[in-house]
C-alpha cells in the first residue's frame, strides 16, 4: 500500500471556514488517514513515509463537477459532432480521453448527465476498476425527453406516463446513477421545443421522480424554461440544471416563489454552466449574460443550496477550477465557492461519506495548488498536483479539443 503525506503552506479541509496554516494530509492506499498541522500529522506517519512539500501551495478536496457530458467533444457544434460518431468503440476512447483531462484540471468525481446508450457507464466502471484514470463518476446515461425534444438523438425519448416509468425501471436495471430528465428545450437541439418550451406536464414529471426515488435513484432535470423550472420544482426533483428562467420572446422570468419553494423543499441548483459571463456576452449581449449569470447570487439570496457543474462537453473539459473561481464575479466569497464545488456537491451526490472533504477515513481525493485561492479564487487554476483515490496526477498542459 502506498503511504504519502502532503504538506502545503494552507490546508482547507472543507466545509466552507475550515483552515488549517501548515499542513498536512496523510494517505494510505486510496484513503485520507489523518489531516491537520503538519508538526502533528508528521507524528502520526509510519517511518519512512515520502514527503512531498508544496512551499506556497494549498490542499484542498478535488473538485466535484455535478454536469458534464462525456459523449460530446467540448468544442464547436457538439450535437452535429456526435451525430457524425457512428462508431460506438471509437467514442468511448475519446471519452476516456476526456476524464482524463477533466482529472488532470483537479476533478474527482463528476456526474455525467446524458449519454448514448449507456457509454458513460463503460467509462464508469474501467475507472473505478483503476484501468484507466479518471474522476470517479456518477452517470445518468440517456436522458428521458419527449420525441423529437432536446438531445433526442441520445436515444432517450418517451410519450407519456407509462413509457416513463418503464425508462427508468430500464435505466435502473442498466447501473444507472441518477435519471435525468430534459424538463424545457435545449440550445442544441432544433424542432418543436424552444428553449423556453417546456416539454412535459408537470403529472409526468411527478411520475419520473416517483419512479427514479423508488429506484434508489436521484433526479436531475434540464430546464431553461421558467414554466419548466416551476414544473420540476412542484415535481419534486433533486437538482435543477440550469434554471435561466427563460420565456417566448426570447425574455426572462424568474420567479421567487419558485426559488423559494425551492430553499424549504432543498431543491439544489446545479448552474450548468462556464459561469463566463464575458463569453456568454460576446454571444447574448451584455444585459442578458449579467441576467443569466447573475442568476447564481439571486438563487443565493433565497437560500437555495448550490453545486457546481460546468457542462463539460458542451463547454471545455479543462474548465472547471475556472468555472469555480467565477463565482467570485458574483460576489460569493472564496470559502463559499470552494464548499459549492467540494462539500456541497459530494453531499448533493450522495457522497459525503465518499468525498468532498479532506477527513480520516474519506477517500483520497485531492487538488494541490499553487497559491491561496481563499486570498484569491483565480489560484484553484494554478493546478500542481491532483490525487485521485490516492493516484498522483500531474496537470495536463494541452485539452484535446476534439
Ligand atoms: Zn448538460
Amino acid at each position: 500500500m502506498i503511504h504519502k503525506l502532503y504538506t502545503a503552506d494552507i490546508v482547507l479541509p472543507g466545509p466552507a471556514g475550515e483552515s488549517v496554516t501548515d499542513g498536512a494530509v496523510l494517505v494510505e492506499g486510496e484513503t485520507i488517514t489523518a489531516v491537520g498541522p503538519r508538526t502533528e500529522i508528521e507524528k502520526q506517519a509510519a517511518p519512512g513515509t515520502p514527503v512531498e512539500n508544496f512551499h506556497g501551495g494549498t490542499i484542498l478536496p478535488g473538485i466535484v463537477n455535478s454536469h458534464i457530458h462525456l459523449v460530446f467533444h467540448g468544442g464547436p457544434k457538439p450535437a452535429d459532432v456526435l451525430q457524425s460518431e457512428s462508431d460506438d468503440s471509437r467514442l468511448v476512447l475519446k471519452m476516456a480521453a476526456r476524464a482524463n483531462t477533466l482529472l488532470r484540471s483537479g476533478v474527482t468525481t463528476a456526474r455525467d448527465l446524458g449519454d448514448r446508450d449507456g457509454l458513460a457507464l463503460r467509462v464508469r466502471d474501467a475507472i473505478a476498476a483503476d484501468e484507466i484514470p479518471g474522476p470517479r463518476i456518477l452517470a445518468a446515461t440517456t436522458p428521458l425527453t419527449p420525441p423529437q425534444g432536446h438531445c433526442w438523438f441520445l436515444g432517450g425519448e418517451v410519450s407519456g406516463e407509462h413509457e416513463i416509468r418503464a425508462r427508468i425501471q430500464h435505466l435502473a436495471s442498466r447501473g444507472a446513477d441518477a435519471i435525468k430528465i430534459m424538463a424545457s428545450g435545449g440550445e442544441s437541439t432544433p424542432g418543436p421545443y424552444a428553449m423556453w418550451d417546456p416539454q412535459f406536464t408537470t403529472e409526468e414529471l411527478r411520475a419520473a421522480v416517483d419512479e427514479a426515488h423508488g429506484a434508489g435513484l436521484t433526479v436531475a432535470a434540464h430546464a431553461h424554461s421558467a414554466e419548466g423550472v416551476a414544473r420540476v420544482v412542484d415535481a419534486g426533483v433533486d437538482t435543477v440544471e440550469h434554471a435561466t428562467w427563460l420565456v417566448a420572446g426570447p425574455d426572462w422570468d424568474p420567479r421567487p416563489e419558485v426559488a423559494q419553494q425551492m430553499a424549504e423543499q432543498g431543491t439544489i441548483l446545479c448552474h450548468a454552466s462556464s459561469n463566463d459571463w464575458r463569453r456568454l456576452a460576446a454571444v447574448a449581449g451584455e444585459d442578458w449574460a449579467r441576467r443569466l449569470g447573475g442568476r447564481v447570487a439571486w438563487f443565493d439570496s433565497f437560500g437555495v443550496t448550490q453545486i457546481a457543474g460546468t457542462d463539460a462537453g458542451i463547454t471545455s473539459f479543462g474548465d472547471s477550477p475556472a468555472a469555480l473561481a467565477r463565482f467570485a464575479d458574483y460576489g460569493f466569497t472564496p470559502a463559499r465557492a470552494i464548499e459549492i464545488g467540494t462539500v456541497a456537491g459530494a453531499t448533493a451526490l450522495g457522497l459525503a461519506g465518499t468525498t468532498g472533504a479532506l477527513r480520516a477515513g474519506l477517500a483520497a481525493d485531492l487538488l494541490i495548488v499553487q497559491g491561496n485561492p481563499l486570498v484569491d479564487l483565480t489560484a484553484l487554476t494554478n493546478t500542481l498536483r491532483v490525487v485521485a483515490r490516492g493516484h498522483q496526477y500531474t496537470p495536463e498542459q494541452a485539452e484535446p479539443d476534439r
